[in-house]
């Protein structure tokens, strides 16, 4: 196997075996597929435990049918559906298929997730089609998918079965697997909570109004701080992505650095794999060549200018908070003394945009106000130092989470007015 087939066959294994790890298939369920330049297919095998694949149990299947697996394994046994979608739309050249939990409910109950309630997750994913059902590995469950995708949809929902998601490049499927699948969770959330609200579907981002590239040469050097602001970033990035408050594509980091300037993590870059130098530095409207920052860019920049105090700010689609977001309704953060010495408030923001309105969306926030939920586009969060963000982030969807799974068990009570003067005059006085 040549040094490019072999990083193939090596990216379907571990794409599908942390699938498994985040816990969004079973070891037996899904497959992934990726089409390489000279027209092989390269496929997970059948009947192999999903958890322990290397690159030796990826089969490859040639342009005339031929399977070769240096292990005697066959194709998966659903990969008439990956043909299927490949023959229609030569545009996509990876497929995902897999049983993630919440996506499995929408497709038991013959739903679609609606990718319009989160425009930052509709703009990963496209839109999402429903395949009715057929009987597994069978040319008609093929059929239906193939429809679905010349219909333009990226994902599709199988009826009583589970979910497949195309794209382009493997690293696209992915994300708009990670975000279907966060769609989904987040509506389920949601509707446990109460009635969802009238979203109308906004696209979240204008382009990047008046942010120039520096000149050549004229780039800040790095300073001693910058170098470990930038490995900050990284390694609380993977940490967000691994416990789901950040996505592999949704979501953003910053660092003010000195003045108004600061550094942020790029747009259309894992998460999770981030390294020092994929980072962007924003200097006075400016920013490095080459690169660009994540969409809510401007938005961080506001807060920075506004509020002096901020040195981090973290954007986030968490899929509790954004529950609360879906339904109009406010996080209780003084239901736990944790909560309420953490953040003191967290506060909903109706119909704006915070990726356009960034200025008024940043004069909401004070000390005593450090977290927005800007209902169905983000959580806002800022802190003085990054690991302060980052714990009200935690704590804030945390908090989200308990609220919800509250409700069957009579709800949540909040602390007494007594109880939060204790708190406030032990923990928050000056
Ligand atoms: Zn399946």
């Amino acid at each position: 196997m040549d040094a490019v087939k072999k990083r193939l066959a090596k990216q379907v294994a571990e794409t599908m075996k942390g699938i498994w790890n985040s816990g969004m298939t079973t070891a037996t369920g899904g497959n992934i597929s990726v089409k390489d330049s000279e027209g092989n297919t390269w496929a997970t095998p059948s009947g192999v435990d999903k958890g322990v694949l290397t690159y030796k149990d990826i089969v490859c299947i040639s342009p005339d049918g031929d399977v070769i697996s240096s292990r005697g394994y066959s194709p998966t046994s659903e990969f008439s559906f990956h043909r299927a979608i490949y023959e229609t739309r030569p545009d996509l050249k990876a497929v995902i298929h897999a049983h993630p939990p919440a996506l499995v409910s929408f497709s038991l109950a013959g739903k679609v997730p609606e990718l319009h309630l989160i425009p930052q997750i509709q703009r990963i994913c496209g839109s999402a089609g429903f395949a009715p059902y057929k009987i597994s590995g069978s040319e008609d469950l093929a059929e239906r998918v193939a429809e679905q995708v010349k219909d333009g949809h990226n994902c599709i929902i199988m009826e009583n079965h589970a979910t497949v998601v195309a794209g382009s490049t493997l690293d696209e499927a992915y994300q708009r697997f990670e975000a279907f699948e966060t769609c989904a969770k987040i509506i389920i959330n949601a509707k446990r909570l109460g009635n969802l609200k009238n979203f109308q579907n906004v696209s979240e981002i204008t382009g990047e109004p008046g942010l120039k590239e520096y000149m050549s040469g004229s780039e800040p050097g790095r300073h001693q701080a910058e170098i470990a602001a930038r490995d900050r970033i990284c390694e609380f990035a993977e940490r967000a992505c691994r416990h789901n408050l950040l996505l592999s594509s949704i979501g953003a980091i910053s660092v003010r650095l000195e003045k108004g300037d600061f550094i942020i993590t790029p747009g259309g870059k894992d998460r999770r794999y981030l390294k020092a130098g994929d980072l962007v530095r924003i200097t006075d409207g400016y920013k490095e060549p080459g690169i660009q920052p994540d969409i809510s860019w401007l938005l961080h920049m506001e807060i920075y200018n506004q509020h002096p105090e901020v040195s981090t700010v973290i954007t986030s689609c968490a899929p509790y908070s954004m529950a609360f977001g879906l339904t109009g309704t406010e996080i209780d953060i003084k239901t736990s003394p944790e909560g309420f010495v953490l953040l003191r408030n967290v506060i909903n923001l109706a119909d704006v945009n915070p990726w356009v309105n960034s200025r008024e969306v940043a004069a909401r926030l004070s000390e005593d106000a450090p977290c927005i939920l800007a209902e169905n586009q983000a959580l806002i969060v800022t802190g003085k130092k990054i690991l302060q963000a980052f714990e009200r982030l935690e704590v804030t969807e945390f908090t989200a989470r308990s609220l919800i799974d509250s409700l069957p068990i009579e709800g949540a009570k909040r602390l007494s007015e007594k109880r939060l003067k204790e708190l406030k005059d032990k923990f928050l006085a000056i």
